[in-house]
């Protein structure tokens, strides 16, 4: 009990989400979700939507996240109680491919409007499991393309160490940079996360989000990103919401952002006309265009 008083509010109801769905995984319910996201991942009717990352040193959209959606559904299940569910019920080896093919998909259409950018894709430790993960991703990313990035929690890497540092590593080695999302959302300390290849970690939206009133985490925010950077890493903050948390991320030298500060994740209907409009971030007077 102790222990979990010590967590964020958001790992608190990540744990009380993965008690509930641990207490009966395999109700009727349950069941039948999972045999509906498998026709919708055969059918064509999941979809993507993409958030932008804007770099503070460039003063531009440098990438993109791909987060998935379940658009046909009236009533879907958020992302992270999907993902659960995948991950239970083996899907989330066809998901993530899924994902793969599609955020490709979509960058070709990108680089086509003159938008060449780094997408990341989201993935699981159970991908990192399957054997033929690694060549998957190198067969899907042959050739010109602007690059594909991996995010994987840090809890999930610390579920399966071993294994995760295997496959992590021969994706490093075959170009493909791996994000470590959710940073400060766990027990995993940076001098743990240092042996693992990796190129950005991703501030956890919850120790930003009270940057600019609780002085805790910003010295929290600023110590890791000091350290980061001393170990090679670049940094990228999530949940960036308002100006003010912006002013001090620039302050304490982030390199890039995330948030609905710079834009909620977009449909790529409604991302092509939003990079073509060019953005304003308030506090830099350069335009992305
Ligand atoms: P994540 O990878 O850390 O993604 C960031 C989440 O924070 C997204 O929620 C995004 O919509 C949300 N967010 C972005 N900016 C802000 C902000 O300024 N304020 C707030 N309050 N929220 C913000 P989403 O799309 O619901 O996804 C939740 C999580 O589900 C993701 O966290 C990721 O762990 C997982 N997920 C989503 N799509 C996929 C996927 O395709 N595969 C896998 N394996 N996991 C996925
Ligand atoms: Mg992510
Ligand atoms: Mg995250
Ligand atoms: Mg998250």
């Amino acid at each position: 009990r102790a222990f979990i008083a010590q967590e964020s509010e958001e790992a608190q109801r990540r744990h009380l989400a993965f008690y509930q769905s641990h207490r009966d995984p395999y109700s009727k319910e349950r069941l039948t979700l999972a045999s509906e996201l498998r026709t919708a991942l055969d059918s064509g009717e999941m979809g993507l939507v993409f958030q932008p990352k804007y770099s503070l040193s460039e003063h531009q959209v440098t990438g993109l996240e791909a987060l998935i959606r379940w658009p046909g559904r009236s009533d879907p299940p958020d992302p992270e109680t999907l993902i659960n569910l995948a991950e239970e019920t083996g899907l989330i080896q066809p998901l993530t491919r899924w994902v793969i093919r599609e955020a490709l998909a979509c960058q070709s259409r990108l680089v086509a409007d003159g938008f060449p950018l780094n997408i990341a894709v989201n993935i699981s430790a159970n991908n990192l499991r399957e054997p033929d993960f690694p060549s998957f991703v190198r067969k899907m990313t042959q050739g010109n393309h602007p690059g594909l990035t991996l995010e994987l929690t840090e809890t999930a890497m610390m579920t399966d160490p071993t294994s995760a540092m295997e496959a992590l590593r021969e994706l490093e080695d075959a170009g493909i940079p791996i994000a470590i999302d959710d940073f400060g959302s766990g027990y995993s300390s940076l001098s743990y996360i240092k042996r693992l290849p990796a190129r950005e970690i991703k501030i956890d939206k919850a120790l930003i989000t009270d940057i600019t009133h609780h002085g805790d985490d910003q010295l929290i925010v600023k110590a890791t990103i000091d350290m980061a950077h001393n170990l090679g890493y670049q940094v990228i903050a999530e949940g960036v919401e308002d100006e003010a948390t912006l002013d001090w991320l620039r302050s304490l030298n982030c390199d890039a952002i995330q948030g609905y500060l710079l834009s909620h994740p977009m449909t790529l209907e409604d991302l092509v006309p939003w990079l073509n409009h060019g953005i304003q971030l308030p506090g830099s007077n350069n335009l992305h265009a």
